[in-house]
């Protein structure tokens, strides 16, 4: 399968975008054509656990790598222990018709390692492939660098350089990214605000001589590697959400799903899914109080915000105003033309927005998709409810999801809510809802007294240039 730039194009196949991310014009990559999947074809997949799914979907775009080779890294992705529940992804009921799809029971808590564990693996090989190595630098508020840090851990040929700002994410999180002792990771704390880290990142990446010179590359959000992966849960939740169905009723049944959103990378591959074939009637995009998405899915006019004007919300990993992924989105909603999707970036360079109200219409009609927004007081409602009703603890974000699924629940229609985070990981929240601390369990006491090591630095690019100079592979 070849990869095509959503502004116009041919980038070469499946590993050649793993490895570069973003396309030369500042489009994405996206395949040149969708796969399709069939009833036939989803039926007999039925049978197949996790890891030989993963395999399946993946193999639908990764035409490049050879199918053991490909099943092999899907083994080391999903098996052996990495993720706590031996189905990987377990659903279970919570009541009100809602099923929660638990992706978070990797080494962090968080539905990013089911993408970044396997970009771990698919980036190893690619870069074995084509004798590379890789540094990766990126800028983290929480989820995404220990994802990535933990996919890296202990890797020969990619080392990891990330960015976050001094005392500004949980204890949690600092944990899992300042306990690891591996080599070739480099937690480098930043005496700044995250967009601070981003900015530092942004100005190293765009030096181009600096760039090439240490190998940099990332692993952020529109890593065409990391949908692709995510597309293979929500085949994975179809067929276990339909598994009790009498056979004759399963092919063409419709489910919906709630995705808390930030960078619109987790729904978007619910959206290939669904245009690829899986029986997906509604994608309910659950934003917080940032909420550009649900204002350009009520009224089609794309207005993203800047740093300054986004909030930090008890959802910290939903805080995005600018959502990297939309243009795949946007790009599928213009019938796949790459001068139509230009045209509409330079809309937004030259006036800030993006007015595709014309094709508002279209939005549930032909895609399934409707919106809402989740508050602070929400959350903490939706927290507190359900931890009575169903004895469940829902993470900040999962719980935003599921208020605005409960604004969309069909009778007939199972809605499956993704869970995007486990609480533990924003004890200070959870303590908020329930009026009381959660008691700490013994691997989280470990884990948080674990020795921390990091390298800690100004806001200047100068003392971060001389560190990667000294540490990058090469
Ligand atoms: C990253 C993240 C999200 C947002 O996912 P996107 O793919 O950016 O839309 C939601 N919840 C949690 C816990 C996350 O870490």
């Amino acid at each position: 399968m070849q990869f095509i730039s959503t502004r116009g194009g041919s980038l070469g196949t499946y590993t050649d975008v793993l490895i570069e991310g973003l396309a030369p014009n500042g489009g994405l990559a996206v395949p040149a054509e969708l796969p399709r999947i069939d009833a036939a074809e989803l039926d007999r997949w039925r049978e197949l656990d996790y890891i030989g799914l993963a395999s399946e979907v993946i193999g639908l775009f990764a035409t490049d790598i050879p199918r053991a080779d490909l099943a092999r890294l899907c083994e080391s992705a999903y098996g052996a222990g990495r993720f706590a529940s031996p189905e990987v992804v377990p659903l279970s009921d919570i009541g009100e018709g809602l099923t929660l799809v638990g992706l978070s029971e990797g080494p962090t808590l968080a539905f990013k390692d089911l993408a970044m564990q396997f970009l771990g693996e698919g980036l190893e090989y690619a870069l074995t492939k084509a004798d590379r190595v890789l540094n990766v630098l990126g800028a983290t508020s929480g989820d995404t660098g220990s994802a990535a840090e933990h996919a890296v851990r202990g890797r020969e040929r990619i080392a990891i350089f990330m960015l976050s700002p001094e005392g500004r994410m949980s204890p949690y999180q600092r944990a899992q990214m300042y306990s690891l002792h591996d080599e070739n990771v480099h937690n480098i704390v930043v005496d700044g605000v995250f967009d601070e880290c981003q900015d530092l990142v942004k100005r190293l990446s765009e030096d181009l001589d600096f760039k090439r010179a240490h190998h940099l590359g990332a692993m952020n959000s529109i890593n065409f590697g990391r949908i692709s992966a995510q597309i293979t849960y929500y085949v994975w939740a179809w067929l276990r959400a339909t598994d009790a169905l009498p056979e004759g009723e399963r092919a063409g049944f419709e489910v919906s799903f709630a995705v808390p959103s930030g960078n619109f990378g987790n729904i978007l591959s619910g959206q290939y899914a669904r245009l690829m074939g899986v029986p997906i009637r509604r994608l309910v995009l659950a934003v917080n109080e940032n909420n550009v998405l649900d204002d350009f899915f009520r009224t089609g006019v794309y207005r993203p915000r800047s740093a300054e004007q986004t909030l930090a919300t008890s959802s910290p990993s939903m805080d995005v105003s600018r959502a990297s992924n939309l243009e795949r989105f946007v790009f599928e909603l213009l019938g796949r033309d790459p001068e139509r999707t230009a045209a509409a970036w330079q809309e937004l360079s030259a006036t800030g927005q993006i007015d595709l109200s014309a094709e508002r219409h279209r939005f549930e009609s032909e895609f399934g998709i409707v919106s809402g927004t989740s508050t602070h007081a929400d959350r903490l409602a939706t927290i507190r409810s359900f931890a009575e009703t169903a004895s469940v603890v829902l993470d900040p974000h999962t719980a935003d999801g599921v208020k605005v699924a409960r604004e969309y629940t069909e009778s007939g229609v199972p809605m499956l809510v993704l869970e995007t985070a486990k609480s533990p990981k924003f004890a200070d929240t959870i303590t908020e809802a329930l009026g009381e601390a959660v008691p700490v369990d013994p691997a989280t006491r470990a884990l948080l007294e674990a020795q921390q090591r990091t390298a800690d630095m100004p806001n200047d690019e100068n003392p971060l240039r001389a560190y990667i100079g000294e540490h990058a592979l090469r």
